[in-house]
């Protein structure tokens, strides 16, 4: 038996690749329900997204796992693809909610960037590799200049990672972007390179996913689909001992509906055992055995985050809403800019149903690694500070008609410098022991979609192991 522990997208998606091929496999969760941060809910007629609203998905790639998964539970006609206005992503700029530029020629035609600005990235081809591991923000001042930097980067960066650029290894958060530097010593010439590549091979480009009840039908669909009484809920894995005959001894205590530990502990023998849990508690569990592996894991910090869910009637927001939504640079100049939200996602313009007829519902998100303080503050506090950003940003009124807020104090894992050689660190001390596995976002990408391709590949590895 091949025992995972955590439940989340990471967890579920090795559990079912696994079990797929048949092999016997058991998944560990100690919350209410399978999906980790993956969670949807109902309130007040509206869809809201406690965590990831969409993920993106490559069709046809052949690291589209997540294409392959969504073909094998047979949810193809539950899928949503985000609404094509997602194209469109606002930055706030002088006051105002301005469109990104999304191509080479509206860069250039826009009065969005600065001609210093235009000029440099007219210069980016002749600028020479990296030789050390550089911040995202080194790499894209020396490649791109200060203004690509603040205004297209450093909100993208915490759209995604809810990080801080000046702390991002370019090599492990932006894995694709530096390899252009790297294989082509451009990334204009890169980006050309593989657009020419991708339309060689007939492939489209990737598209904005989620489905008709919102991302927790992935999770749920898959618990679904395991054999029954594959997926343990409310159970605390507290220990792991690797024995003499090279089988896992997994500790734990069931939880009861509030996360408090009960009296009633179990001890699970595991021929194999994948934590596909946060790096925190991974160390924790390996400390006894690894302490190097552990050092390396208690290394990765967390960005903390909330996500707002806000709910209005249509008319109440004068702005159209026709985009993805928009994002805060940090750095903005004008003081009028300097707003403590993260950014906004226009959830109900990303796929309709998300709000009830004549409503529309705004996902906002605040703290992160650059302002991490502002979640000291109550919820009620937070709320209002959102409303009144919002109502600053797409002239909504105040208060909003529905809200509600979701903390995570440790939301998303950064990958700050050094964290590629910690990553090592944490292969190389486990490689002692047989048949043990380490899967989760802490590794090889942030994202939904990537959570599912590496527990595709982490299963086939699985396969291969337990066959040879
Ligand atoms: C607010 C927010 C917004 C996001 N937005 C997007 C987005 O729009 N698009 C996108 O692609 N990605 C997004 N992400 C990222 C993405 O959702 C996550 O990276 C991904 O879901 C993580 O999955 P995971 O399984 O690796 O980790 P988790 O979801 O953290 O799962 C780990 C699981 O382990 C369980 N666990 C912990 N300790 C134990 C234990 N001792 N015993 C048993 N179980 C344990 C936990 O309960 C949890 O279920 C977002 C993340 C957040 C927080």
């Amino acid at each position: 038996m091949i025992v995972i522990i955590g439940g989340g997208i990471s967890g579920l998606s090795v559990a079912w690749f696994l079990q797929n091929q048949g092999m016997p496999v058991r998944v560990l969760e100690t919350g209410a329900q399978p999906g980790g941060t993956i969670r949807t809910s109902f309130q007040q007629n509206f869809c809201v997204e406690h965590g990831p609203n969409s993920t993106l998905q490559k069709p046809g790639h052949p690291e589209d796992a997540l294409g392959r998964l969504i073909d094998g539970l047979g949810l193809e006609t539950r899928l949503q693809v985000a609404n094509p206005l997602a194209a469109r992503r606002y930055v706030l700029r002088d006051g105002q909610l301005k469109p990104l530029p999304a191509s080479p020629p509206a860069f250039f035609l826009s009065s969005f960037f600065s001609w210093q600005a235009k000029r440099q990235l007219l210069r980016e081809p002749f600028q020479p590799r990296a030789t050390t591991e550089e911040t995202i923000a080194t790499f894209v001042r020396r490649r791109l200049g200060r203004e690509f930097l603040d205004y297209v980067v450093e909100p993208f960066v915490s759209g995604v990672y809810a990080g801080d650029p000046e702390q991002l290894s370019v090599q492990a958060a932006v894995a694709k972007i530096y390899a252009l530097e790297r294989d082509h010593g451009s990334l204009l010439r890169g980006a050309w390179h593989q657009g020419r590549m991708l339309k060689g091979a007939g492939l489209p480009k990737g598209r904005m996913i989620s489905f008709d009840r919102g991302m927790g039908v992935l999770p749920t669909t898959i618990a679904q689909q395991l054999a029954p009484g594959t997926v343990q809920t409310r159970f605390k894995v507290t220990g792991l001992t690797p024995l003499p005959d090279g089988q896992w001894a997994i500790d734990g205590v069931t939880v009861t509906a509030d996360g408090q530990p009960t009296d009633a502990t179990e001890k699970i023998l595991a021929q194999a055992v994948v934590l596909a849990v946060p790096a925190p508690v991974a160390a924790q569990l390996v400390t006894p055995f690894a302490a190097t592996a552990a050092a390396a894991l208690a290394a990765i910090p967390y960005a903390p985050i909330a996500s707002i869910a806000l709910g209005y009637r249509r008319a109440r927001v004068l702005h159209p809403l026709d985009g993805f939504g928009f994002l805060v640079p940090r750095r903005a100049t004008q003081a009028h800019d300097k707003l403590p939200l993260l950014g906004t996602l226009f959830s109900s313009t990303l796929f309709p149903n998300r709000a009830p007829a004549g409503q529309v519902l705004l996902t906002a998100f605040i703290g992160g690694m650059t302002q991490p303080a502002l979640l000291e503050r109550t919820d009620r506090l937070l709320i209002d500070l959102v409303e009144a950003n919002l109502a600053y940003c797409v002239q909504s009124q105040i208060p909003a008609d529905f809200a509600t807020l979701t903390r995570y104090a440790a939301a998303i894992p950064q990958y700050t410098l050094g964290h590629l050689q910690r990553v090592q660190q944490v292969e190389a001390d486990l490689a002692r022991f047989p048949h043990i596995h380490l899967r989760a976002n802490w590794r090889d990408g942030v994202s939904v979609a990537d959570c599912v391709r590496n527990g595709e590949r982490l299963a086939e590895h699985i396969i291969h192991e337990q066959k040879s």
